[in-house]
């Protein structure tokens, strides 16, 4: 990527971090754009949509591992790293965090949607058509307190672990309590701090910032879009896929908070 000026982090890591931080994330997310603009270029080569599908399979898994790979290198390199990763509360069947809302990228959406193929997946494809217009149109207080799980959230796991999204794999907690008391506190009482590392959201917010900068130099889609409506759209009319690496607007925005 030639100018990393293009990424834009989420508005509250832009105003909070310096200049230096914000470069240096935006570098990262300048990785991720060299992995997802040439798979739409590769994508849009291609004449068969099965071979559309697996291009970005394949971007999606390798920005993932890049993700894996910068998390890791984060708790493992700052001092006490590792003292905070052995004190995040996150398991498997610890789920709470999968009733918020959860804002993706329009790569991601393609990039799962194109995951979910097959018989194997039926049961999530029609989760995902039942959930997504119930999600889509609601703000994050809305969502929170619809207790509306995900549509991917299956016997308390996320059933696309591997290649969940940026913003799923960024949230940590210390206390799955926070958590719990999150979804749990009533409308109009302000809701309890949930004690997070701020470093792996800020990571999400770069990967996000890159892939949308690669859509939006390719001409396609770059809004941020609700992880249940977005797949929804693709998995209810999948013509939508080719319509979206065409340069159409096929996705709604995710609602504004
Ligand atoms: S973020 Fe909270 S709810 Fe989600 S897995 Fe971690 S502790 Fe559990
Ligand atoms: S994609 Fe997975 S981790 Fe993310 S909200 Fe859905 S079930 Fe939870």
């Amino acid at each position: 990527m030639d100018d990393i000026g293009k990424i834009r982090l989420n508005n509250v890591f832009e105003q909070m971090l310096s200049p230096v931080i914000k470069d240096q994330l935006r570098a990262i997310g300048g990785r991720v754009y060299d992995v997802i603009a040439p798979a739409v270029d590769q994508a849009r080569r291609e004449t068969d949509v099965a071979r559309q599908r697996e291009a970005f399979v394949d971007a999606h898994a390798l920005a993932a591992a890049i993700f894996e790979s910068e998390c890791s290198g984060y708790f493992h390199n700052i001092p006490g790293g590792l003292d905070l990763f052995k004190s995040l509360a996150c398991k498997s069947g610890c789920s709470f965090c999968c009733e918020l809302k959860v804002e993706i990228t329009a790569f991601e959406a393609a990039a799962i949607w194109a995951a979910l193929q097959g018989d194997e997946w039926a049961r999530q494809r029609g989760a995902l058509a039942a959930t997504g217009p119930r999600t889509g149109p609601l703000d994050s207080e809305e969502r929170r307190r619809a207790r509306i799980p995900c549509a991917l959230l299956v016997d308390g796991q996320c059933a696309v672990y591997e290649f969940r999204p940026y913003g799923c794999r960024g949230f940590f907690a210390t206390d799955a309590a926070d958590c719990e008391r999150v979804l749990k506190t009533p409308p109009g009482v302000t809701l309890p701090p949930v004690r997070s590392p701020a470093v792996p959201r800020a990571l999400a917010s770069a990967f996000a910032g890159g892939a949308n900068a690669a859509l939006a130099d390719k001409g396609l889609q770059h809004d941020y879009l609700e992880l249940n409506s977005a797949l929804a759209t693709l998995v209810g009319r999948p013509a939508a896929f080719g319509e979206w690496l065409a340069g159409g607007r096929v996705f709604t925005r995710a609602a504004a908070e």
